[in-house]
């Protein structure tokens, strides 16, 4: 059963003409990299969600571990994975990585984020909408809490890229589905499992992240049309299993633009989720850091804001390249005969080969990122800002 933290009724009190420096939509991976990176600045940083930090967990969280290292949260893991499995219709691989996965523990990974993001303030609203565009460059964000404002605003919303226009709308849009399961499990296995078969999932893959006392089973479909229950449900009864505490979500497989009409956007609200993998927590800790250091460079007078939107949106395109070819692969991998694709496992499965590979993909988003500086930072500078009137911590 969850247990709901967040407020409600009374004491959700007005936060209408809140005003702060930079407002932050979303308190999950992307926003909190972002706000982690505004630590000192001396801005006034307003994170809100619709959830208190860390109540309601998004995905499977396994990430890899050189990522978790990197952003001082390895206290959150739950099991270090150093292999990874897969089985189709016609056999099975299972590769040691040169560098591990680790699952962990989504509420204390939160936690450990938002204990480095300073003097930002948090509150929990459910963010509605981008008010009217106004003439003093402020933007003003709708709330089921009232209008705040401030003249940087993030949104690490998810995929529904709220404060855009029009939402995105499954199944239309370039979005997969995904549902787990987490049974107890007492299983000391080393490994992420991957099962690519289409008497599961058609287009798509399931997966076992063992996570200590627990194991996360799911379905991802590339194809928003697909169910997933059913096939999520067959699968944890194949590994013998109960289908317990369901999580699902949407996740994008397309890049989009990391800016619109002024405002940031990062992690899954810009689509930065890997295709073919559906791995969003590290892309989303990346962008969000990126995003976060442009937040930075405006803060501290080096760049305004336009210049710093065009430099986010760049750093973007940049990476179009290998969300292009794994867009490609998660759409050539699940046409291939099943025992081509068994076939090319084993041959990727040198070690050799799966170095290169493996090395290549956490290239795309490498965890020195996060420990890399590519301005030079003033230490917290005197703040000028304008009253956070009504937003506590
Ligand atoms: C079943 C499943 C398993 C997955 N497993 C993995 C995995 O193991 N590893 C991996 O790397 N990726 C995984 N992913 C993908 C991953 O979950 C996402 O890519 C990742 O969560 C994106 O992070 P984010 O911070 O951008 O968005 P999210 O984590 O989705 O966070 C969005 C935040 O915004 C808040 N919010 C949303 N709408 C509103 C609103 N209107 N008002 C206020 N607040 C709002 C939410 O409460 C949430 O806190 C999985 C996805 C699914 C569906």
């Amino acid at each position: 059963m969850t247990v709901r933290a967040t407020s409600r009724g009374a004491q959700r009190t007005s936060l209408e003409g809140t005003r702060a420096e930079v407002l932050i939509c979303g308190a999950s991976f992307a926003g909190l990299a972002a706000a982690r990176e505004l630590a000192g600045s001396g801005a006034s940083v307003l994170v809100i969600d619709r959830y208190e930090i860390g109540e309601r967990q998004t995905s499977a969280c396994a990430c890899p571990t050189p990522w978790l290292d990197a952003m001082g949260v390895s206290d959150s893991i739950k099991q270090e994975l150093p292999f990874m499995t897969f089985t189709t219709p016609t056999g099975a691989a299972r590769y040691r990585l040169p560098w591990s996965w680790s699952s962990f523990d989504y509420r204390q990974l939160c936690e450990l984020l938002w204990e480095q993001c300073g003097d930002a303030c948090f509150e929990t609203a459910k963010v509605e909408s981008v008010g009217e565009p106004r003439s003093d460059g402020l933007i003003d964000v709708v709330t089921d809490r009232g209008t705040l404002s401030a003249p940087l605003v993030v949104d690490a919303l998810g995929w529904r890229r709220v404060l855009s226009s029009p939402h995105y709308q499954p199944p239309e849009a370039p979005l997969s589905r995904g549902l787990e399961v987490h049974p107890d499990h007492d299983y000391s296995g080393d490994a992420l499992d991957i099962w690519i078969e289409r008497s599961i999932v058609r287009r798509g893959y399931g997966w076992r992240v063992p996570a200590g006392d627990e194991a996360r089973i799911g379905v991802g479909s590339y194809d928003p049309n697909q169910h997933v229950k059913e096939p999520t449900v067959e699968l944890a009864e194949r590994l013998d299993r109960d289908a317990v505490a369901y999580q699902g979500n949407w996740f994008p497989h397309r890049l989009r633009a990391a800016t619109e009409d002024q405002i940031f956007f990062a992690g899954d609200s810009a689509g930065h989720c890997f295709p073919l993998s559906g791995e969003g927590i590290r892309t989303a800790f990346y962008f969000g850091i990126a995003c976060g250091r442009e937040l930075r460079a405006v803060i501290e007078g080096r760049r305004d804001r336009t210049a710093a939107l065009t430099a986010y949106e760049a750093f973007n395109s940049e990476h179009k390249r290998p969300f292009a070819i794994a867009l490609a692969l998660q759409r050539l991998i699940p046409a291939l005969p099943p025992r081509l694709l068994t076939a090319l496992l084993r041959v990727i499965g040198r070690q050799a080969i799966v170095d290169r590979a493996f090395g290549w993909y956490l290239d795309q988003a490498a965890p020195q990122f996060a420990e890399a500086q590519s301005d030079p930072r003033t230490p917290g500078r005197s703040s000028d800002a304008p009253a956070l009137a009504g937003a506590g911590r």
